[in-house]
């Protein structure tokens, strides 16, 4: 076991002053993390993917264990899933079950899980990284 199998081991158990995590693509959203749990930093040479793509010729790429991360993909660090800290704020329905954020002004549903924890709002498109905003979602009253 090298060194980042062993963080990896040793961080997935819960404690309190040394916080579990977990992969983020595994990470869960309880009232217990304030839906923001601690996740590994993706490894900065490979992005998280723990390989990387060589070029070794004309037309000829070739995958390599990034030795950076031992091809686990995380640094020897974690963080939390968002780095959105601000206080909630309100989002009312558009048409049913949608609602647009007022901190990055997606609109999205309210039923897609990946969009929305059930508290933040987990946009992972565009350039402006992860939202993470608290909302208080209001329901629109039945026309
Ligand atoms: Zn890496
Ligand atoms: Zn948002």
């Amino acid at each position: 076991m090298n060194e980042h199998e062993r963080f990896i081991a040793r961080r997935g158990r819960s404690k309190a002053t040394d916080p579990a995590a977990s992969f983020r693509a595994d990470a869960v959203f309880t009232d217990e993390n304030d839906h923001n749990p601690w996740v590994f930093v993706r490894c900065p040479s490979c992005d998280g993917r723990g390989q990387i793509c060589e070029h070794r010729g004309p037309g000829v790429e070739a995958l390599r264990e990034c030795e950076t991360c031992h091809r686990t993909g995380v640094a020897l660090s974690v963080e939390r899933y968002f780095q959105n800290d601000d206080p909630p704020r309100d989002a009312t329905e558009f048409i049913p079950d949608w609602v647009r954020c007022p901190a990055c002004g997606s609109a999205f549903s309210i039923r897609d899980k990946v969009a929305w924890t059930g508290r933040r709002h987990n946009d992972r498109g565009g350039t402006r990284g992860i939202c993470g905003q608290r909302l208080n979602v209001h329901r629109a009253p039945p026309a």
